[in-house]
């Protein structure tokens, strides 16, 4: 891989590139020897002569000369007509009255494709088998004890030979031996393993392999299917009689050809790079995410995965913090788990390997191809280590570097559920709302790497065991939290606002608490701002979503609130960020989307537009993008947005901007842009697909 590209790319186990030497060979393919390999003239046979020599160089390097190997769409294909004509042999011979097995066996780790297909096919053919998941240990190692237990009833046996998200090896050679007198069928999914571990089919039992191209820098679209002589075979597409007839179709020649010449590189001891310097590579990019991650915690062992893949979560940050941000610095990485906004899916890979709840939700996955050389390796060290300054100097980490200083309003979330954070950068001091248990290390942390003193810790009652949280964080801070005696929710007054209330003095704004009754409960709510022209922000904690509360009960907040107060409330189930007493404005998001392609006709028309990038001040840091000359730009995080909405929305007439957001996908800035307009600001835009389409 080259790094002529700004793109650092990290995430092989997900796709790679083409190779040049496979690009060559696709391209000589499409445009000299096009013909199609079943017709008999001479373009005819030299397609075929193409096709025949990459099969040869796949047999030679799988050692799989004697059993049959297929081309075919992909791992996933692979996958189905493997599964497909198992089960097919198996009701064949219950039908012939043969005692067969119940059970079909898969590893908890495998890919999707293997248990969705089990039972998908389980399911069409209308067998009645049992599905079961061989648990892994938590190293990701197969419990072979089990699996010894179950062979008995196995009819197949599903076991990858190397993990995609945690590069875990599997021991064959064990599965191999509890199998031998077995007469179950046995797949063995090698998509990971390719090119990185050797492999030689026939000296094993193995009644069917795949693999897949683009895991190997050979095209999407293309894989092979391994199927053992002795293995029975019922193809799944029937047609013109290609492969054989065992899989009709008129063949993918040009990517046959580029994964010919990929299996071709494998031979020849120059392209790939062996065990050992991969091993050497991983571990150098090993202490540079140390460096940039301190208290980073390995989700694999080193030892029994493969060289080219890293899995590791890091306390306190989320994976998708953690992606943002790689993606800032153009290093493309994954998350090891499907993860949406703060709160993350937890990988089922890792949550099978029974590792912590946390652990499993924040995973990251790091993975280069075998090919990559010491310079890539040099230069992604070097992009992970600046990530690693760009969080220390926005407080995501602690460390030695000045940060840059906390002012205003910010929320943090966990889920739905919120915490606000008002700071004063005049007087190093923040006040802290409804503080998530999730959260309070990050908060501690956080303070101590801006050296801001914590004034107070509010709680309006949303959360559960809120009072306790708040006495955690308390500790957490120790010297860094300056409260006095204050009532059970936290709150103390220290001056006397205007109207002669008693207020908590934050810089020079005030905070004030009142209480609403609700049945026979009381909630708290606080009310911020320079309060003799008005609050700005009221926290609600979650009077608004409660429906037991009705408008009598809310007149003590409304008849404290003006239109242009915000409500900042402590679930935002519906990514609000947030809202006003008033009806909401209508906003089709349709209509303030702006495409990629579209940008520049959009700045031409409104040529006074700011741009405002959305995304995390670390994220901010690393970026480098360019925009039309003369394009002003604004730096408001999502997580900040409340200042910004509040500062537009009383903008005069003559002074209201327009407004275009933007972030690394445009998922915040559509959140961003929704919010704006639900609230009336009428002259918000968002660009569709982020810098990740418009600055391609
Ligand atoms: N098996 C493994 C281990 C994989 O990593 C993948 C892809 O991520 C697949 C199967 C499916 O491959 P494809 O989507 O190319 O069919």
């Amino acid at each position: 891989m080259s790094i002529s590209s700004r793109v650092i790319y990290l995430d092989s186990n997900a796709t790679t590139p083409v190779m040049p030497l496979a690009l060559e060979a696709a391209r000589a393919v499409m445009e000299d020897d096009y013909g199609n390999p079943s017709s008999v003239h001479s373009s005819g046979l030299q397609a075929k002569a193409v096709m025949d020599q990459a099969r040869k160089t796949a047999c030679d390097l799988l050692g799989a000369s004697e059993g049959r190997l297929l081309f075919v769409s992909g791992a996933t294909e692979g996958i189905q007509t493997a599964v497909f004509s198992a089960l097919l042999a198996l009701r064949d011979r219950q039908s012939k009255g043969e005692t067969v097995a119940t059970d079909l066996l898969y590893g908890a780790t495998e890919h999707k494709a293997v248990p969705e297909s089990l039972h998908h096919w389980n399911t069409v053919l209308n067998l009645d088998f049992r599905i079961i998941a061989i648990p892994v240990d938590q190293a990701g190692r197969h419990d072979l004890e089990f699996l010894k237990q179950h062979i008995p009833h196995a009819g197949l046996v599903c076991t990858m030979a190397a993990n995609n998200e945690t590069g875990v090896i599997t021991d064959l050679v064990a599965i191999e031996n509890l199998l031998k007198d077995s007469p179950a069928y046995w797949l063995v999914d090698g998509v990971q393993a390719l090119g990185k571990l050797p492999l030689k089919l026939n000296q094993h039992r193995i009644d069917y392999s795949l693999f897949s191209g683009h895991k190997l820098y050979a095209p999407k679209g293309i894989g092979m299917l391994y199927v053992h002589k002795d293995a029975p075979f019922t193809p799944l597409l029937a047609g013109g009689g290609q492969e054989s007839s065992l899989r009709s179709g008129t063949e993918n020649v040009s990517g046959i050809a580029a994964l010919g010449a990929v299996m071709q590189a494998l031979n020849d001891g120059v392209s790939f790079r062996d065990h050992a310097t991969l091993t050497r590579f991983r571990l150098q990019l090993l202490d540079a995410m140390r460096d940039a991650f301190p208290g980073l915690i390995l989700n694999a062992s080193l030892a029994e995965s493969l060289p080219t893949t890293l899995n590791f979560s890091v306390p306190g940050l989320t994976s998708k913090e953690i992606l943002d941000l790689f993606d800032a610095a153009d290093v493309r990485v994954s998350a090891g788990s499907a993860c949406s906004a703060a709160k993350a899916q937890p990988s089922f890979v890792l949550q099978a390997m029974s590792l912590p709840e946390w652990q499993a939700a924040s995973a990251v996955r790091v993975s280069f191809g075998p090919a990559t050389t010491q310079e890539y390796i040099d230069e992604a060290c070097k992009r992970v280590r600046v990530c690693g300054e760009a969080l220390r100097k926005t407080c995501m980490v602690t460390g030695d570097i000045e940060p840059l200083p906390a002012d205003g309003l910010m929320q943090l979330t966990f889920g739905a559920a919120c915490t606000w954070i008002i700071a004063s950068a005049a007087t190093k001091e923040c006040v802290v709302i409804d503080p998530l248990p999730e959260l309070i290390e990050r908060i501690a942390k956080y303070m101590r790497c801006q050296h801001y003193t914590v004034k107070a810790i509010l709680s309006t009652r949303s959360h559960v065991n809120q009072s306790q949280h708040n006495q955690s964080l308390i500790q957490l801070l120790g010297e860094g939290f300056v409260g006095k005696a204050s009532d059970a929710d936290g709150f103390y007054a220290d001056s006397i606002d205007s109207t002669g209330s008693p207020c908590l003095q934050l810089g020079d704004k005030e905070l004030l608490q009142i209480t609403v009754q609700v049945n026979q409960e009381e909630r708290c709510v606080y009310l911020y701002g320079d309060l003799e022209s008005g609050v700005q922000f009221a926290f609600i904690g979650d009077l608004m979503q409660d429906e037991r509360v009705d408008s009598d009960q809310l007149l003590s907040v409304r008849q404290q609130l003006s239109p242009s107060s915000l409500l900042c409330a402590a679930h935002d189930f519906d990514k609000q960020l947030v809202t006003r007493l008033e009806a909401p404005c209508v906003c089709n998001l349709d209509d303030v989307t702006i495409p990629s392609s579209g940008l520049h006709d959009f700045l031409k028309s409104h040529p006074k537009a700011i741009m405002v990038d959305v995304r995390e001040p670390y994220e901010q840091q690393l970026s480098h993008f360019d925009v039309p000359e003369g394009t002003e730009v604004l730096h408001v995080p999502l997580s900040r947005l409340a200042n910004g909405v509040d500062r537009w929305l009383r903008s005069s007439t003559e002074e209201k901007a327009d407004l275009l957001f933007f972030c690394r996908t445009g998922g915040r800035s559509s959140q961003a842009v929704q919010c704006l307009r639900r609230l009336g600001y009428d002259q918000a835009w968002h660009i569709a697909g982020g810098l990740a389409l418009w600055q391609h």
